[in-house]
């Protein structure tokens, strides 16, 4: 038997699918692999659903595949597993298409059971002894020069509008000493980047180690390789992590901080325990945190180069008025954000706002994120804009053959186009700061590797360079 995993989501979901993905190995299960995903689910015995209950949109993409793939095949196992396994409503809904429900950290228990249950038999059934904990599983990893690293799951902030706290209960912090031995692992096999994941990163705390200690201990891990972690809550942003940034040579010049919402009546009802002058002042220390930083340890390299923030926005929140929102609409003005992922309100089950109306309409919520998204643009492309000339090192994430223009028949086409070989390759790579490079060249290079270019031309969510 054979499994495929579709996975929604956050990069937390993408992390806990790597587990899964080894555990089920372990039990002798291998993964369906075709040039189509189509083709992979089509041939797979087993599918796993990773599931997103942030928003109504992402469950109902998850309803609509259920369906698809029950109306096609009657005898495939499908498992649901992620922030909507817990639901009640969403069981009885799927009830008769779905063969197992499940939380992330009962998946092994769960999974053997299941198979103990059905004509399917595994191969090894008993290696779920020392998986009690499913962070403990060691990962099959998606990507083989960075690597998502789980630091803590889970969430006790409550904010109105989030199912995060329901789904995935209180906050449980792994061990130090787990984390440390799982990045001194992937840095002595070749990894590259190091990304730490948590749904509030900064709420770290394991025993005495709380998270800039935990960034501290893994800066000292000897070895080349870049540190970034998501995502971190305003109200936890504490000194000594902005001093530990500061004098950090691997923790990269990204921070993804999310404000939610600029209005301070909004963030109230929100439950966000912070206020924007709060937000925008830490935003102040931590860009001269950062730009510190570029200074003493970049010489050359991505000079004053201001770090990339990042941050999440929700429109139409109940009682967000125009008034409430303009004041969103100036944050983005005034931060020049480099990304804002800016979500329409959705009411969620279970959360304090699904008791309260949903009273801004949907075009208005559309207009809302339009807004936003256009300011967003404007900030994101003028940042950028201060790359060019310069000279940074990025690490190449894909390539792909080029097409060599006398080839083609048709001269002017863009030299990015794919094709045969010949033409020398187009590489898709990222900065310390999480932009995105694309260059090409006619040198070999791996993917994996770290290289310097000079930027030529900025978009608002991409750069263009040349190979030095
Ligand atoms: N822990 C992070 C966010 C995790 S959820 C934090 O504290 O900010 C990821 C994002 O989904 C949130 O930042 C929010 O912008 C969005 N989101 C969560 N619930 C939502 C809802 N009910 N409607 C619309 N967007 C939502
Ligand atoms: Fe959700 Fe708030 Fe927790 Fe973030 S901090 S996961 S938004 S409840």
């Amino acid at each position: 038997m054979k499994y495929f995993i579709k996975i929604f989501g956050c990069q937390m979901n993408h992390s806990d699918a790597e587990r899964i993905s080894s555990y089920l190995e372990k039990l002798g299960i291998k993964e369906s692999k075709a040039d189509l995903p189509a083709e992979a689910l089509a041939k797979a015995g087993l599918i796993v659903f990773v599931t997103c209950g942030v928003r109504q949109s992402a469950e109902d993409r998850v309803y609509g595949q259920i369906n698809n793939i029950r109306k096609k095949y009657a005898d495939k196992l499908v498992v649901l597993t992620g922030c909507l396994a817990h639901r009640k409503d969403v069981q009885r809904r799927l009830k008769g298409k779905v063969d197992l429900f499940t939380s992330i950290n009962d998946f092994p228990k769960e999974i053997n059971k299941l198979f103990q249950n059905s004509k399917f038999k595994i191969q090894n059934s008993s290696c779920d002894k020392n998986t009690k904990d499913y962070l403990n599983i060691k990962p099959h990893y998606a990507n083989k020069h960075t690597a998502y690293i789980p630091i803590m799951t889970g969430c006790d902030n409550f904010c109105a509008y989030c199912v995060v706290p329901y789904a995935r209960g209180r906050e449980y912090s792994r061990p130090s000493e787990d984390i440390l031995k799982e990045v001194k692992g992937l840095v002595k096999n070749g990894y590259k980047e190091i990304m730490l994941l948590g749904q509030n990163a900064n709420s770290y705390s394991s025993l005495e180690i709380n998270f800039p200690k935990l960034l501290q201990q893994i800066e000292n891990i000897s070895g080349k390789f870049w540190l970034t972690f998501l995502t971190s809550h305003p109200k936890d942003v504490s000194d000594e992590l902005i001093e530990t940034i500061a004098k950090s040579k691997k923790i990269c010049e990204y921070i993804s901080l999310p404000a939610q919402s600029g209005d301070n009546e909004i963030l109230r009802r929100m439950n966000r325990k912070y206020t924007i002058e709060h937000y925008k002042n830490l935003i102040k220390k931590i860009r001269k945190a950062f730009l510190r930083l570029n200074l003493k340890n970049f010489q050359g390299l991505a000079l004053k180069i201001q770090p990339t923030i990042s941050t999440d926005i929700i429109v139409g929140f109940p009682g967000e008025t125009k008034k409430r929102f303009e004041n969103t609409a100036k944050l983005l003005k005034e931060i020049k954000f480099d990304m804002a992922y800016v979500a329409q309100y959705s009411p969620r089950p279970e959360t304090a706002a699904w008791k309260m109306k949903d009273n801004v309409s949907r075009s208005e919520k559309e207009r809302r994120e339009k807004v936003l998204t256009k300011m967003l643009e404007k900030t994101a492309l003028a940042n950028n804009k201060k790359y060019v000339g310069k000279i940074v090192e990025v690490l190449i994430d894909k390539k792909s053959p080029l097409v060599p223009l006398f080839q083609r028949g048709k001269p002017g086409l863009s030299p990015f186009r794919k094709g045969g070989v010949g033409g020398g390759f187009k590489y898709l790579a990222h900065t310390r700061t999480q932009k995105k490079v694309i260059f090409h060249s006619t040198k070999k290079i791996p993917v994996g590797e770290f290289v310097k270019v000079k930027i030529i031309k900025a978009k608002p969510f991409g750069l263009e360079g040349k190979l030095l």
